[in-house]
Order: C-alpha cells, then sequence, then structure tokens
C-alpha cells in the first residue's frame, strides 16, 4: 500500500500557504522554523522564491531556527528541485519558503526532509503539534545555531542535471525559456545553454511583483512565450510555476502542450530506454497506461499529491522493484535516477534530449498522440466520505484504484470520484477516447449518486 493521507491542521498537501500577513505572518514563520529545529538536530537549509515578502518571512524561518540551536544554510532565491538537491546528504531538512504558482500576495513555506522529500504526513503532524502546543526546545546562549550562505551551491544543482546528459546534446537547437520572474531565471536558461542550446528568454528577470506574467504558467499567461517561440524558430519554449518544480511547454507551432501529454511523451522516450513501473496519482490520464503498455512497463496509482508520488517510488524501489519514471499530470515530473522530487529544470532538459533522440518536431509527436476527452464535475454533497464508500460498492466490479476516492475502469473510459480535503463536495472526472462514451459514464455516476445527495 501507499503512503495514506492523514489529517493536519494547517498544512496541506503541498505546504501551508496564505496571504501575506494575515494568514502568512511572520510570527507562524518563526515557530515553523522553531518547530522544525526542535524536531531535527544539525544544519537546517532555508531558500526561496521571488516573492516580495520572501527575504521578511525567511529571516522569521532562520530566527526560528537559530533560536532553537540548529544552523542555518542560507541558500537565497532558487528552485524547490534546487534547494532539495543541494540539501540531500548536507542538511538535517530545509525550508522553503515559497507559495508555488499562487498570486502575489501570498507565501507559504514547504518543509524538505533529509533525504530531499517533501516531509511525509506523520512528520509534519509532529511538527504541527510542536507549533501548536509550543514545545518548542530553545537553546541557551551558547547553544544557539549560527548562519552561512549557501549561495554558491546552486552551481552544483545546475551541473548535477547537465552532467545527466551527453554533451552538446542540444546543438543547434533554438529553445526559449520563461520563468516567470521567478527563481529558474537563475537555472534552467543556465541548463538549457549548457546542453548546447541557443537560448531565449522572457520574464527572465527576478521581481516578486510579477509584472509579466502571474506564477501559474497558464496557456493565457503564455501568450508572450508562444510568440517567441515562433518568431525565434525554437524547437520548444518551457514556462515554470514559481518554485520551478513544474514545467509546462509550448510546441514549435506555439501552441500551449497540455500537462498530460507532456507527461506520456517523455514518459514514451524514458521507457523506450528502460522499462519498469510509472508512478503517478489516480487523477492522471489513462495516455500513460497506452505508453506502459507500448513498451511492457506497468503504471502504478497513488493519492493525488507529488509526496505520495516520490515516496511510493522509493518505497518500491526498497522492495527491490525497478522504478523508471514518476510525475503528476500538471507538468510536475519525478526522474528517480536524479532525485525523488518534482524538477522543472530537469523536465526542460529530458525535452532537449526527446526531441534530440526522435530527431521530430514537437508538434508532430503531440499530433500522433491518442485523443482522449475529459469531462469534470464539482458536486456538492454534505457526507461526502459516505458517498465516495457507497460508489465503491455500486461499482466493485469495475473499481480498479481506492488509494485516493474511486477510480472505476470500464475499457479505454475510465472516471474518479474523489472528496474534497476542504469541502463540501466530491470531484467527478471521467476520461474516454469516445466522447459519447465519457458522456454516457458521466450520467450514469451522476444518476448512482443523486439519490444519495441530500
Ligand atoms: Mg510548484
Amino acid at each position: 500500500m501507499s503512503d495514506q493521507k492523514m489529517s493536519k491542521r494547517l498544512f496541506g498537501t503541498n505546504g501551508i500557504r496564505g496571504i501575506v500577513g494575515t494568514e502568512m505572518t511572520p510570527d507562524l514563520a518563526l515557530r515553523i522554523g522553531a518547530a522544525l529545529a526542535t524536531m531535527r538536530r544539525g544544519s537546517i537549509a532555508v531558500g526561496r522564491d521571488t516573492r516580495t515578502s520572501g527575504e521578511g518571512l525567511a529571516h522569521a524561518v532562520k530566527a526560528g531556527i537559530l533560536m532553537c540551536g540548529c544552523d542555518v544554510i542560507d541558500l537565497g532565491i532558487l528552485p524547490i528541485p534546487a534547494l532539495q538537491y543541494i540539501q540531500r546528504g548536507r542538511c538535517d531538512a530545509g525550508a522553503m519558503v515559497t507559495a508555488s504558482h499562487n498570486p502575489p500576495q501570498y507565501n507559504g513555506i514547504k518543509i524538505i526532509d533529509s533525504d530531499g522529500t517533501e516531509m511525509g504526513d506523520a512528520e509534519i503532524i509532529r511538527l504541527e503539534s510542536i507549533l501548536f502546543d509550543g514545545g518548542f526546545s530553545a537553546a541557551s546562549w551558547d547553544q544557539v545555531g549560527t548562519e552561512r550562505s549557501g549561495a554558491h551551491l546552486l552551481d552544483r544543482y545546475i551541473e548535477g542535471v547537465v552532467s545527466r546528459f551527453p554533451a552538446g546534446i542540444g546543438d543547434g537547437m533554438n529553445v526559449v525559456v520563461d520563468p516567470g520572474s521567478g527563481p529558474a531565471a537563475l537555472t534552467t536558461p543556465r541548463i538549457l545553454s549548457q546542453l548546447g542550446c541557443r537560448v531565449y528568454t522572457v520574464n527572465a528577470q527576478l521581481d516578486g511583483r510579477f509584472p509579466g506574467r502571474l506564477p501559474e504558467p497558464s496557456p493565457e499567461g503564455l501568450k508572450a512565450l508562444s510568440e517567441m517561440v515562433v518568431s525565434t524558430g525554437s524547437a520548444f519554449g518551457v514556462a515554470h510555476d514559481g518554485d520551478a518544480d513544474r514545467a509546462v511547454f509550448i510546441d514549435d507551432q506555439g501552441r500551449y502542450v497540455e500537462e498530460n501529454h507532456e507527461f506520456a511523451l517523455i514518459a514514451d522516450h524514458i521507457c523506450s530506454q528502460e522499462k519498469g513501473i510509472i508512478v503517478t496519482p489516480v487523477s492522471t490520464s489513462r495516455l500513460i497506461e497506452d505508453v506502459a503498455e507500448k513498451y511492457g512497463c506497468s503504471v502504478d496509482y497513488t493519492p493525488v499529491g507529488s509526496i505520495y508520488v516520490a515516496r511510493r517510488m522509493k518505497e518500491l524501489i526498497a522492495a527491490g522493484e525497478r522504478v523508471v519514471f514518476g510525475g503528476e499530470g500538471n507538468g510536475g515530473l519525478i526522474y528517480p535516477g536524479f532525485q525523488f522530487c518534482r524538477d522543472g529544470g530537469m523536465t526542460a532538459a529530458m525535452m532537449v534530449a526527446l526531441l534530440a533522440a526522435r530527431r521530430a518536431d514537437l508538434s508532430s509527436m503531440l499530433d500522433d498522440l491518442p485523443a482522449y476527452c475529459l469531462i469534470k464535475e464539482k458536486i456538492s454533497a454534505e457526507n461526502r466520505h459516505e458517498l465516495i464508500e457507497r460508489c465503491a460498492d455500486l461499482f466493485s466490479s469495475e473499481v480498479t484504484d481506492l488509494s485516493d476516492g474511486v477510480r472505476i475502469s470500464r475499457g479505454r473510459t475510465w472516471a474518479l470520484i474523489r472528496a474534497s480535503g476542504t469541502e463540501p463536495l466530491v470531484r467527478l472526472m471521467v476520461e474516454s477516447d469516445d466522447i459519447k462514451a465519457a458522456e454516457a459514464f458521466c450520467r450514469e455516476i451522476m444518476d448512482a449518486i443523486a439519490p444519495l445527495l441530500g
């Protein structure tokens, strides 16, 4: 069984996030730092994205850590996968001040464990209880921590990614990078350039007001990137979210690449070289099963959330299984040979490797993928957990996964019914290669649950 989700009071699936000044305050940041240093001895890496509130909140986190007796390595502004890479084996934990793809008025904190993965639910619940109970282990004057700068360590991440690929693999390839004024401005252009690409950039100035586009790399926000890909005759454009654990693409014709298509193409490239298991949440498109079947690989499903994917990959490997790839259908992809976290810089580099290997345009590869259509519904339900259990009974002969809600498969059509973690509603997704089959299955499920809705 994969890690099951556990209830947390403050932290969500991707750390804690809130509006600066009301929900995300220096006091909270300080207490998170203090709680983390109470749980871990030794040194803690601290990094941040480019948000205007990042510097102040990072100072607060560091104050909490230092006064509870741990040392701080301040990595400054950097992508979260870079912090995870640098920290692993060097520090006892990490804290990243970021709100990922949220708008500029938000900020938050993600906690990284000593192995470079996001801290698991059980440990986060322990951290929350220290934070709420105030059980901090304040250090005496001669035991408080010290801080040193680790800004120079960023080069190791860039070298780490580049060293995974043959020299000059991107020679002759034009590419455009849109870091969205976030920390990937410091890494992805250098990575792609060191692979041999000619790199153009847009929104590559560090700016927490996000003047060019919001941190979420949406199709509407990437118009400038799309235009530049076409005008420079580039092979692709790549954009990152606010902490650069995700990468999304624009193809050579200037079209936004749906993230499940990105996942499938990169999975196809990896599985063509190495057979094994692909790990992904239950909400991912069936396209990934098509790719796996083509190469005799298999798909292992987890609850929704990258931490469950990363931990499941490690668990399978520890059990002697061969895991070749993992990730989510939102451009957050995990390369087990490199590290067990979503990595936007590595994904940008992998796209160069994929195009170099195939010697075909990204647009034509995308056009060759099987077409699926997706229907999404939100249903208000006070008794959402009971409703999920009833669905599992009603469709028991077709249920293929129960790790997060109910996944039901019927030939090339599948559905997922999940309860919201925070609101009284359930989410229904139905995907099929035949729109009529998807609509009919969606209606059948809606009819089946209608009597259960109050
Ligand atoms: Mg992110």
